[in-house]
């Protein structure tokens, strides 16, 4: 673990001169649900979500930092029936969300929203009057990297969820995806 902190320092100082020079302005975190801020123990049903750590901490740190924080989340369980009912609105506000998306339909609907398409990217950046490529979206899939480099958004790979077996395809595709270990890391690299 010691060799990590200079890592990450070296990436924050990235970031930062990234960000202060405008080459990179990020003023939303979009977050998906499902494997990335925590994971189902059965993947038909939403209520059995168990977030890593404790969500609405993250946010509102990342808030204080000045960014808008939200969720984009494909919810085929809904399509399914096995989600329908759940209330994510009461879970997205107790974790101090800004913004949130959710995608209801299964593949076969064709919707425009289903991620890897930037349907749910493209609503929140226009609700929150801010532009797709202001924003950055942070995901444990291939999908979710392409549905943020579809607009131009910036995209984060996190290892849990399936992204370990994702990042092999998703570096190969987006070389200049960040790689987080999970998503409470983006306190330390964002300035
Ligand atoms: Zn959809």
């Amino acid at each position: 673990m010691c060799n990590t902190v200079p890592f990450d320092i070296l990436l924050k100082l990235c970031y930062t001169m990234l960000m202060e020079n405008g080459s990179w302005n990020i003023k939303c975190i979009l977050f998906d649900r499902d494997g990335t801020l925590g994971e189902l123990a059965d993947k038909r049903y939403p209520q059995t979500f168990t977030p890593f750590c404790d969500v609405a901490n993250i946010f509102a740190r990342l808030k204080q930092k000045g960014y808008l924080v939200g969720l984009i989340t494909n919810q085929s369980s809904i399509a399914r029936g096995t989600g329908r009912g759940y209330d994510f609105a009461s879970e997205f506000q107790s974790y101090g969300a800004d913004i949130w998306e959710i995608c209801p339909h299964d593949d076969k609907d064709g919707c425009t929203c289903r991620k890897p398409k930037s349907g749910l990217l493209s609503a929140a950046a226009e609700k929150l009057r801010i532009l797709p490529t202001e924003c950055m979206v942070v995901g444990d899939r291939l999908s979710d990297v392409q549905c943020a480099n579809n607009l131009g958004a910036k995209a984060a790979l996190v290892l849990t969820g399936f992204g370990k077996s994702e990042k092999k395809n998703v570096l190969a595709a987006y070389p200049d995806t960040l790689v987080l270990e999970r998503f409470d890391q983006l306190l330390q690299l964002l300035p």
